[in-house]
């Protein structure tokens, strides 16, 4: 990139989840633009597969991120392999879809140990090495389900809403000491975790009629988003989530003839 505003070429950027969808293609983002990017995920094979498909300066790490174990080690491992981490994309979550009253509290917990308690510690463990530098980046993945939350998501709502407030609370404690923590909230994006959803006709078509930009989304379109948070362009910007979801967020689309 010839656009030092924009530039993420130096850096060592740490992504959790990186081995598929958003995770995978934010990857790809800071490769093409010379970054150097650890991808990591719960099992060896998946992030390997990434790495083969992303090419360039990848590396690859175990993590389940509801295991603080994994965290304290994937975190050690990149400062030992890289020196530093100057940014951290917390992609890694999951979601199920059912009626409130049917989530068991292994189902609450799974989703809230990956999408809330791992997210916090990940932030965490990489915070206390960028403390040390002075300096540093986190990107927390949430959702449109900040803004309004969906029916049938319950759990992952209220696990993404939380990192919503995560994000900003961080912001508070660590902007005096040059760390800046900011959210990106992906509207309807097609990865595996949605993909078969979005493939019913009905809910197609709900999700383009409802959206100002007439589509949903692909994992490239939050690309340039990302790039913008973990660069000089965003320098005074912290604490607030960028909202990337084709306008969903915008208002409420109604069927009025105009
Ligand atoms: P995806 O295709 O299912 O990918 C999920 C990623 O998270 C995979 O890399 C997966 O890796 C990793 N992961 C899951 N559990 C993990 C764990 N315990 N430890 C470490 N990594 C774990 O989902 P996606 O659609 O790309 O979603 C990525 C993020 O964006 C999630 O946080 C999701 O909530 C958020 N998001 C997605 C959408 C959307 O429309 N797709 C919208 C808003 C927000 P392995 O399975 O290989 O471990």
């Amino acid at each position: 990139m010839s656009d030092e505003l924009f530039s993420v070429s130096d850096q060592v950027v740490l992504v959790s989840g990186g081995s598929r969808g958003i995770g995978r293609e934010l990857a790809r983002g800071f490769v093409q633009r010379g970054a150097c990017v650890v991808i990591s995920s719960r099992d060896a094979e998946s992030p390997r597969e990434a790495a083969d498909d992303l090419g360039g300066n990848v590396h690859t790490a175990v993590c389940d991120v509801s295991k603080p174990d994994d965290i304290q080690r994937v975190v050690e491992t990149v400062i030992a392999d890289h020196g530093r981490i100057d940014t951290l994309l917390n992609v890694a979550g999951v979601n199920q879809r059912q009626r409130a009253e049917a989530f068991t509290v292994d189902e609450f917990d799974f989703i809230l140990d990956i999408n809330l308690k791992g997210a916090y510690f990940m932030a965490i463990e990489v915070g206390k090495h960028m403390l040390e530098h002075g300096a540093g980046c986190q990107i927390h993945v949430d959702s449109l389900n900040t803004y309004s939350p969906l029916k049938g998501v319950i759990p992952y709502a209220m696990s993404k809403g939380g990192l919503q407030m995560m994000t900003r609370g961080l912001a508070l404690e660590w902007g005096p000491r040059g760390i800046r923590v900011n959210g990106l909230a992906p509207g309807f994006i097609l990865t595996d975790m949605t993909r078969k959803l979005w493939s019913q006709p009905h809910m197609n078509s709900w999700g383009i009629n409802n959206s100002p930009l007439e589509r949903l989304g692909e994992v490239g379109d939050l690309v340039g988003a990302t790039i913008f948070l973990a660069s000089k362009a965003s320098a005074f910007m912290t604490g607030q989530t960028l909202y990337v979801d084709g306008g969903m967020s915008a208002g409420t689309n109604w069927p009025i003839e105009l």
